[in-house]
């Protein structure tokens, strides 16, 4: 599969997942708040109920006498009664005790005899509703328009007599089911849109996390193309010099020597790529680094200007150092990597400084950290490759590189070896003026 497909596929299937998951997310919280919501409605519904059912109970119960018998004065409790099997009763006079809401179109109120026969309604007049049952304190009962009631039955008994039958109100559940559809429709209709949007998100979101991962997976293989590319060369060098010696009938001891001078100089190139390409790889796996190990920054320019005395001069390059410090300056880190770090930047301004210039190794301290300057009077480098430089295998000017011996590791290291000692190296630089990298490196204990 190649790489394009890889991550599309990966892209998609992340999406898909993320919108999966929100689905379901969404679906659930969409239950709860639907089942919240009827909840709430039901609980409000059954405490008004019972509210208005108890009230009346109060008021009737210590009037009620013979079973089954509802006296006259019961009735000033309803403006509206129908007697069974007498007509409506029809009054204006507005009742004592009545719960004015009951006869606002919502409740209906009946009284029962022990044989659960009808003696009374007040309210409401749902037709064809359903039996109940006078022993089932609270009951769901349908009309004949499919119009759902709640209902609350309540015995009537007076302590002084035996039991005189039921009461029962109930309250039309029309207006609460009708917001309580409304509420699932919104729900079951706004989730495929929510997911819709879940999913385009998901696939930007997607995206947006998978590009730090494609762009390392891009420079995994840049890397790997170039340091294939590096290890063949030399490999492909000494193969052709072996080659050649190999078709020539006979060899002098000159030639036998440059032969292998020649082999010795590709050996040399390619266990420095090896050795450049373990220590990265070292670098990259290290985790912290031992902080109890410090390493003297004036030890460690002196030491370097000393090695790499011979090469400037040889160069006609004058090399000095400038340490700004009186007190020793120490680092926490490995000792041998900061050489390395110095010692490559170092190298890298005697190798692109032309004969007659100058090379510069400062030391100084600046609040708490130690800095350590490389200055040059070399080729400089064009601002635009300045950024470039640190990246693994990276050469301003291959030919030119090629000549001086650089696999394009050297910055690429010292900036490694930099970011685990917690510092940072900076370059500044002019075109045939000169550079200036600047490496940055905490004090632990200043
Ligand atoms: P190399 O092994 O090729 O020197 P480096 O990683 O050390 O690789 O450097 C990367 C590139 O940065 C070099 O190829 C060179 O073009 C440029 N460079 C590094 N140091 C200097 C310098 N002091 N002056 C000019 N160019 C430099």
């Amino acid at each position: 599969m190649n790489e394009r497909m890889l991550f599309r596929q990966t892209r998609w299937r992340l999406a898909t997942w993320y919108a999966g998951v929100m689905g379901i997310i969404l679906t659930l919280s969409g239950f709860g708040v639907y089942e919240a919501i009827d909840h709430a409605h039901r609980t409000a519904a059954d405490r008004e109920l019972q509210g208005i059912a108890g009230r009346l109970h109060d008021n009737i119960e210590p009037m009620l006498k013979q079973p089954g018998e509802l006296p006259t004065s019961t009735q000033r409790f309803f403006p509206e009664f129908c007697m069974s099997p007498a007509p409506c009763i029809t009054s204006t006079r507005a009742a004592d005790h009545a719960p004015g809401e009951m006869f606002q179109g919502n409740y209906y109120i009946r009284l029962l005899d022990t044989s659960q026969e009808l003696i009374a309604l007040a309210g409401l007049k749902p037709i064809g509703l359903e039996s109940s049952s006078s022993t089932t304190a609270w009951q769901y009962l349908q009309d004949e328009d499919n119009i759902r009631y709640r209902q609350i039955t309540i015995p009537l008994q007076n302590p002084d007599a035996p039991l005189w039958g039921y009461l029962q109100v109930g309250s039309s559940l029309k207006h609460s089911d009708q917001y309580l559809s409304s509420v699932k429709l919104i729900l079951f209709a706004g989730l495929p849109l929510a997911l819709v949007f879940v999913g385009v998100a998901g696939w930007w979101l997607a995206g947006r996390a998978m590009r730090p991962i494609h762009q390392s997976y891009q420079q995994m293989q840049q890397f790997t193309a170039d340091a294939a590319h590096e290890l063949r060369t030399p490999i492909a060098a000494a193969q052709a010099t072996v080659e050649s010696v190999l078709d020539m009938p006979q060899l002098s001891a000159a030639e036998v020597r440059e032969t292998l001078q020649t082999l010795d100089r590709q050996h040399q190139r390619l266990s420095q790529l090896i050795q450049d390409l373990l220590l990265l790889t070292r670098l990259d796996r290290q985790g912290q680094l031992k902080q109890n190990v410090s390493c003297c920054l004036q030890d460690l320019v002196s030491d370097i200007a000393e090695e790499l005395a011979a090469l400037a001069l040889n160069k006609k390059i004058q090399l000095q150092t400038d340490v700004q410090v009186d007190q020793p300056l120490w680092v926490s880190g490995d000792e041998a990597q900061l050489y390395r770090l110095v010692f490559n930047l170092v190298i890298n301004a005697i190798q692109y400084t032309p004969e007659a210039g100058k090379v510069t190794l400062a030391l100084c301290q600046q609040d708490q950290q130690a800095v350590i300057q490389v200055q040059d009077t070399g080729v400089g480098i064009v601002p635009e490759y300045q950024a470039k430089i640190f990246d693994r295998f990276y050469r301003v000017d291959c030919d030119r590189n090629r000549q001086t011996g650089g696999s394009g590791l050297g910055l690429a290291i010292a900036q490694a070896i930099a970011q685990k000692h917690q510092g940072r190296i900076t370059v500044q630089s002019q075109p045939s003026k000169g550079s200036s990298f600047t490496v940055h490196l905490p004090i632990p204990f200043p």
